[in-house]
């Protein structure tokens, strides 16, 4: 997937794009902002496809080629999920490190831009359930069922810097930071784990539009609490 593109000057972009096998890699594309259309569609942000590159003489990856698979057209005609995707590849930026694989994230970011470009699905839940799933092929996710300090089972949970805690354990987090409650955290889950195939085939999809707010109320601690450590 194309990630990132820049303008390098003398009509050259310089691309990142996160490759199987590769992950994070930078390309530069000669001549590919000069009006030639040697690549086509194929340096857009969010193209999905395949990349021919080969490595010049100086040691840098220059492209050779782009064969388009998945051109991502309707996230790209939705403002709301574009904006998002420009936040997801902020983070990819931030977070990957280059050149190390990573498959898995991968797999899970062309489905979370698949469900992003549904317009039959909130954006935030695409959000939730992409940081939750990233969070997931690291082994990072919290335990949403349970206190993380005493183990226990609990009707209300705070989310913490340390992860949920009940009550008992952390009082000053039940008035200090959002507080959720078991169904709630049962529902995010369930939404979190269904494959994106279920998820869209959901009938009841005006209830995930009225839980927009807790969608993205559960994004930004689950945001908070793994990234910003
Ligand atoms: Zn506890």
């Amino acid at each position: 997937m194309l990630v990132r593109r820049a303008l390098k000057g003398e009509g050259s972009l310089s691309l990142t794009v996160f490759l199987r096998e590769r992950g994070l890699l930078r390309i530069a594309a000669r001549g590919a902002a000069s009006g030639k259309v040697r690549f086509g569609g194929g340096t857009e942000p969010f193209v999905w496809g395949v990349f021919k590159y080969y490595r010049g003489r100086s040691g840098g990856l220059h492209l050779e080629s782009v064969d388009v698979a998945d051109d991502m057209l309707p996230l790209r005609k939705r403002p709301e999920a574009l904006f998002m995707a420009v936040r997801w590849a902020r983070r990819l930026l931030r977070h990957v490190p280059v050149e190390l694989p990573a498959d898995e994230l991968l797999k899970v970011l062309y489905w979370s831009m698949r469900l992003l470009s549904n317009k039959d699905l909130p954006v935030e839940l695409a959000d939730w359930r992409f940081l939750y799933r990233w969070l997931k092929t690291q082994g990072l996710v919290p335990d949403l069922r349970k206190c993380a300090l005493c183990g226990n089972l609990s009707e209300r949970l705070a989310w913490s810097a340390e992860g949920l805690l009940c009550e008992s354990c952390a009082p000053s987090a039940h008035e200090t930071k959002p507080v959720f409650s078991a169904t709630r955290l049962k529902f995010l889950e369930a939404l979190a784990r269904m494959d994106a195939s279920t998820l869209e085939g959901l009938e009841k999809q005006e209830v995930l539009w009225e839980q927009r707010a807790l969608f993205n109320q559960a994004a930004r601690c689950l945001e908070g609490f793994l990234f910003e450590v």
